[in-house]
């Protein structure tokens, strides 16, 4: 498996979401033998869109382009994992108050976002975020995450669609996706025009 350096290079910035979600592909890859999946062996369920959504697709390959990844906005630090050649799941739920809380950061962050905080302040704040990283990297998962079964059922894997052209636009667009009236095709973008 990648480690965190990979994830921090792939997303931007190293922060607790990414952490969180590092952890939660280590439990899960313990638990059903996961490896990062080529293609479609593994898909991931998440329900939130949150950055913990990226550790999922560089760690374990579920990814927005192959179609093995469904990421919900429910707000919850929730995910599923299936695997097809076994069809075992797991979901992990995130437990709460589990990461402590740093006052001070979530203080100084408002200051940090409107760029009003002074350079001490700067520094005080990257070096909370970068312990609190680390704080959540060391934890062991099972204090993170309760194990629950997957309650949504595996989804399909993704579908191979022939291209027509729109009747409206003219662009060319998946027949399983466009409406097709009397013949004539129109894509979803040219349905929510009318
Ligand atoms: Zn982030
Ligand atoms: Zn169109």
């Amino acid at each position: 498996m990648k480690n965190f350096a990979d994830l921090v290079a792939f997303h931007g910035h190293a922060c607790g979401g990414l952490a969180l979600g590092y952890k939660a592909c280590e439990l899960a890859a313990e638990k059903l033998d996961l490896h990062f999946s080529e293609d479609e062996e593994i898909v991931a369920i998440t329900e939130t869109d949150s950055c913990t959504v990226d550790a999922i697709q560089v760690l374990l390959g579920c990814t927005a382009g192959k179609g093995n990844l469904f990421v919900h906005n429910w707000g919850k630090t929730a995910f599923s994992f299936y695997r097809r050649d076994t069809q075992t799941s797991i979901r992990l739920v995130a437990v709460p108050d589990a990461v402590p809380k740093n006052t001070r950061m979530v203080e100084l962050r408002p200051k940090i976002m409107d760029g009003s905080a002074t350079p001490a302040e700067d520094e005080e704040f990257h070096r909370l975020a970068h312990a609190h990283v680390d704080e959540i990297l060391s934890l062991p998962a099972e204090k993170l995450f309760t194990i629950k079964e997957a309650v949504q059922p595996l989804p399909q894997e993704a579908k191979i669609y022939n291209n027509v052209v729109c009747s409206v636009c003219g662009e060319q667009v998946a027949d399983g996706l466009a409406k097709q009236i009397e013949g004539n095709y129109i894509c979803i973008p040219c349905q929510m025009r009318k």
